[in-house]
């Protein structure tokens, strides 16, 4: 028979924590904790192999479910001492949903089931309680009629809202139980008014209700756009978790908390955390009343008034403590915990691999790797590539002035300036027209996680650290400030008041994750130090990695940036991008517009000084490190005079009339430059273009090698090739100049002469290229534009519909294509190579920078990587991580 149901509590489970994928991350945890003698309220999970067949077969279950759900619930009734809608003593349970990967506040949680009007009777008396029951009551009924039936918040909101208000009343604790009887009787008159019929007394009604919701929540908006956002597939499912309640809110003996058992901010290692007591389920999130700290320090530190939880109840705070440090030596990661106190009691809710910043990843793994708790290669692996982007960008200066608007949490660190929206579509619309955006909330909720990806950073005026919008915040790497309370917030007329500060939508303000302030306008920025940590892994890196990475670099910033974040070389320098300047540009417009060989040396002539000094200044910089230099590879319209006034100082510069050039420049426009007269078609039917930088580069080769004693093995790049025959003509113009510059200066280097593989038949004949080209580039950029045979530059909306659509899974531009194109890049490094086995082989299209491609890479035997100077960190963790195999994924 099958086995659809798993059982944990009592000190032992069925389930472990490697079965996740059966589990769900939460009841995997739950069956661990429990194995390791933590105290755990029993319960048992519905696998989600469950969820699978509830969606394959028509939302109906497997036959055997029912059974070993009634045999499960016996089994806490047993541990618990109690029964399940018995009339006086009365088990009641949670349900909660649970993914294999963890997504916070994606799916509904449903409290205090099996509760009805007459076991409620018997919970208070049980406990003595009336409030407490009646408490409970009111939260069920509102979270299963929510949850389940599909009640709006806003009715029971309205009506707790009146009560309190008749009452006089501001906070919930304050209602008592016969408040909350009458709040239970409104809530109930007005669900069976909405819904046509009375609320579920029957408790197994409600059981199955709430398991349904939670498969049926698998597939809800909000879910949908989460998994699309995380790249996590449908056919995953969820599992659900029954079991038993515990209660924090019954009295002052108890609490209900979160914690990570280190900063998920900074990393340092410190008990971080929130509680309430008194309180119940997601109360402390919620932002209803303000959460209090649990250590002693943190709540000196931050200044509040409440007492922290060690102040309050020393013992089941030690319990808790020893609880962290047991968790963290068992998962070896810190941990993201939730935990309620019932009458002195601890329970455990709770545990998963926690959320975490990038600097605090970095700091996390560092740390643990330095206590010997996991190996080197193990913190390398747990850091995520793409995530060390938020640890090389700009800080706010410090020394900038501020003019602070508000205060708040310092939620999720990191610098952001733009405009103030006040809703999440408003992020969508505005970050859609290019707008920076700055999304200001009281609150979030897990409807705006679309307008939150979509902007800078996040303000909110309610709520604490473990907030929604500070959770979401850190792990998307936006900045966030949260519960600033001092903002007043008019989502309506979408203005926000602040120390006698309006801020309407489109200004801008400054958000700073890492202080919490809040400033009007934007604040500058200053570069980030890459040392401490940040130095340590890349230390680490190093060692590690077999492929070189080099960057995609031009000018001299590029290349100094480069050279700070660890490259080894430039992969490409494309020599368009130094013909843009404004000096020069007539010049170049010059040479394209002549129509004749003299007319062209004519221009060139006054070119090659600036080229000469630009590959000068790159050599220096770059001091002996290899650089791969590309010959013209001019989008030919891009350079085409626009106006009459340009159009007039070309024929100035090249001593022609206008009508002449006028009709030259009809004559060039091309219906489609890019398959047009292009890269080496353009040295093929100008040799003389590449002549004078071939000399250009070997004369600045020779310049710095002489000067500064550093030999400069220049590597030159021919584009576009696609027959061994255009290779070996220009190969022969650069051998050239090659000779001619080392006998007029008297002194010889050692240089290479290669080209770029980016059309398919260079690919399929690179066995004859590498009978004379030396090293292969392969720009993967238009090799995947003519692969594809898809413009890159027009791409875009179809892509997204065929991504939308499961024919692509990723945009092939950004991550190599590794089916099509990468086999193409396979055939021709396999042929290159075995014409010539020293083939040095390279990538420099924008694949080179991501971490998917790497490993691609790694795996075909690439010498090296090629990325944008700012992605070469990340190029070097990916590469080190490539070399160790599999990413290590320890998200529970
Ligand atoms: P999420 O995935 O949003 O964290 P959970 O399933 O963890 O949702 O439930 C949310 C909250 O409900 C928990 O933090 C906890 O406070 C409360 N809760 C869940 N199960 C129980 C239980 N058995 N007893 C008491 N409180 C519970
Ligand atoms: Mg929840
Ligand atoms: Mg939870």
């Amino acid at each position: 028979m099958a086995k659809w149901v798993y059982a944990f509590g009592g000190g032992t489970a069925e389930g472990r924590s490697e079965m996740k994928n059966l589990l769900g991350g939460k009841g995997a945890n739950l069956a661990e904790m429990a194995n390791m003698g933590i105290p755990v309220p029993p319960g048992f999970t519905v696998t989600t192999e469950v969820c699978t067949y509830y969606y394959d077969n028509q939302q109906t279950y497997p036959a055997e479910l029912k059974t070993q759900v009634e045999a499960a619930v016996v089994q806490i009734e047993r541990i618990m001492d109690c029964k399940f809608g018995d009339e006086k003593n009365p088990l009641l349970l949670s349900v909660r949903s649970g993914a294999r990967a963890s997504m916070p506040g994606m799916m509904d949680t449903v409290l205090n089931l099996g509760l009805n009007d007459i076991s409620v009777e018997g919970l208070a008396a049980k406990s003595g309680d009336p409030r407490f029951a009646f408490d409970s009551y009111r939260r069920f009924i509102q979270m299963y009629s929510s949850v389940v039936l599909g009640i709006e918040h806003h009715h029971f909101e309205a009506i707790l809202d009146t009560i309190k208000t008749d009452r006089g009343l501001k906070l919930d604790t304050d209602l008592t139980a016969a408040d909350w009887r009458k709040v239970v009787a409104a809530y109930k008159e007005m669900v069976a008014k909405e819904l046509g019929r009375p609320f579920p007394q029957n408790v197994n009604d409600q059981l199955w209700g709430a398991v349904g919701a939670v498969f049926g929540s698998w597939m809800n908006q909000r879910a949908i756009t989460y998994r699309r956002l995380h790249e996590i597939p449908a056919d995953w499912g969820t599992a659900v978790n029954v079991q038993a309640m515990v209660f924090g809110n019954m009295g002052e003996d108890c609490a209900t908390g979160v914690a990570f058992t280190r900063n998920p901010s900074t990393g340092i290692n410190e008990f971080y955390g929130e509680y309430l007591i008194n309180a119940q389920g997601e109360d402390v999130v919620a932002g209803i009343r303000t959460p209090q700290y649990l250590t002693t320090e943190a709540r000196k530190t931050a200044g509040a008034d409440l007492p922290a939880m060690e102040e309050v109840m020393p013992k089941v705070f030690n319990e808790l403590a020893a609880i962290r440090a047991k968790l963290e030596e068992h998962f070896t990661d810190m941990q993201d915990i939730e935990f309620t106190v019932q009458k002195d009691k601890l329970w455990m809710l709770q545990t998963r691999t926690g959320k975490r910043t990038a600097a605090a990843a970095l700091k996390i793994a560092i740390d643990l790797a330095k206590d010997g708790v996991i190996t080197k290669e193990k913190a390398i692996q747990r850091i995520e590539p793409n995530a060390l982007d938020h640890l090389l960008h700009p800080t706010l200066d410090p020394k900038a002035a501020r003019n602070v608007l508000a205060r708040g949490l310092p939620a999720s660190p990191g610098a952001a300036s733009g405009r103030v929206v006040f809703t999440a579509q408003d992020a969508e619309a505005w970050a859609g027209r290019g707008e920076k955006v700055i999304l200001v909330r009281v609150e979030t909720s897990p409807e705006d996680i679309g307008g939150m990806h979509v902007s800078q950073g996040i303000l909110t005026s309610r709520g604490g650290m473990t907030s929604h919008a500070a959770v979401v915040a850190r792990g998307m790497g936006r900045a966030c400030v949260a519960g600033a309370g001092e903002v007043r917030i008019d989502t309506r007329a979408k203005t926000m008041f602040s120390r006698g500060h309006e801020v309407k939508e489109g200004d801008v303000i400054t958000l700073d994750g890492s202080t919490g302030e809040v400033m009007l306008g934007a604040v500058p920025t200053v570069q980030p130090e890459l040392t401490g940590d940040f130095g340590t892994l890349m230390g680490w890196v190093d060692e590690i990695r077999t492929l070189k990475v080099r960057a995609n670099a031009e000018t001299p910033l590029d290349a100094r940036t480069a050279r700070r974040f660890g490259a080894e070389g430039i992969g490409l320098c494309r020599t368009e991008h130094m013909f843009f300047h404004p000096e020069r540009i007539i010049a170049v417009r010059e040479m394209i517009m002549a129509t004749d060989e003299a007319g062209r040396r004519h221009a060139l002539a006054k070119i090659e000084p600036y080229q000469k000094n630009d590959f000068v200044e790159l050599f220096e910089i770059m001091a002996g490190l290899p650089v791969t230099v590309r010959l013209l590879d001019p989008p030919l319209h891009e350079f085409l005079p626009k106006n009459e006034a340009e159009m007039a100082d070309v024929a100035r510069a090249a001593g022609t009339d206008v009508s002449a050039l006028r009709s030259r420049n009809t004559e060039l426009h091309e219906t489609n430059p890019m398959l047009g007269h292009r890269g080496c078609r353009l040295g093929i039917s100008y040799p003389e273009i590449y002549e004078m930088q071939a000399r250009a580069i070997f004369e600045a080769a020779v310049e710095v090698s002489k000067k500064s004693g550093v030999t400069v093995t220049p590597e030159v790049m021919i584009p576009l090739v696609c027959t061994k025959k255009e290779f070996d003509l220009l190969k022969e113009v650069i051998d050239g100049a090659a000779r001619e510059v080392f006998s007029q200066r008297g002194m010889t280097l050692p240089y290479m002469v290669g080209t770029m593989i980016e059309l398919p038949r260079a690919a399929l004949v690179a066995g004859k290229i590498a009978e004379t080209a030396s090293f292969f580039s392969f720009g993967t950029n238009d090799l995947t534009q003519t692969t594809l045979g898809m413009s890159r530059d027009d791409s875009g909306p179809f892509i997204e519909v065929y991504r939308q659509k499961g024919i692509f899974e990723h945009d092939p531009f950004a991550t190599l294509d590794q089916e099509g194109v990468g086999e193409m890049v396979q055939i021709a490094a396999e042929r290159g190579r075995k014409t010539r086995p020293d083939l040095k082989l390279g990538i420099c299209g924008e694949h080179g920078g991501d971490p998917a491609s790497i490993t691609f890479c790694q795996k075909v035997g690439l010498n090296y990587v090629s990325c944008s100077p700012y992605r070469v960190p990340i190029a070097r963790l990916a590469a080190a991580q490539a070399a160790l195999g599999a990413r290590s994924d320890t998200t529970a």
